[in-house]
């Protein structure tokens, strides 16, 4: 196959898996968007969509989420500051709006902070 013949379809595979992930309303693994980007492109393997997770962080587009304990999850970078809910019986994670915001009193004397991650554990609605 040219370079030329391959170049849509490449595009297609890319297109398709970060349409996926911005369409989502909470971070996905590679499984889920093997799955979703399969009804675009229906020869889409689990390789192919690993290759182009690495392309989409390397290009700025997506970010990894990672939950202790549990396999890293991809979102999009331009999503404002938010948290993560994870279900302790279907094992998705949600996206949760709202923080807590300040932090700084929890901190040790002398220490500064630079970030947080907060991630809620329990039973989403659909398990509920
Ligand atoms: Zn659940
Ligand atoms: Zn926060």
């Amino acid at each position: 196959m040219s370079e030329q013949n391959q170049q849509p379809r490449n595009t297609r595979q890319r297109t398709a898996i970060r349409d996926a992930i911005e369409r989502s309303d909470r971070p996905l693994g590679p499984q889920e968007l093997l799955e979703i980007s399969r009804t675009d492109v229906p020869s889409i393997s689990l390789a192919t969509v690993y290759r182009n997770i690495n392309a989409l962080l390397e290009e700025g587009e997506i970010i990894k989420v990672e939950l202790p304990g549990q396999p890293a999850l991809y979102e999009s970078a331009g999503l404002k500051h938010h948290h993560h809910f994870h279900c302790e019986v279907c094992g998705k994670t949600f996206d949760i709006e709202g923080c807590p915001g300040n932090l700084k009193p929890l901190l040790p004397k002398g220490f500064r902070l630079t970030g947080h991650e907060i991630t809620l554990y329990g039973v989403c609605a659909a398990c509920g």
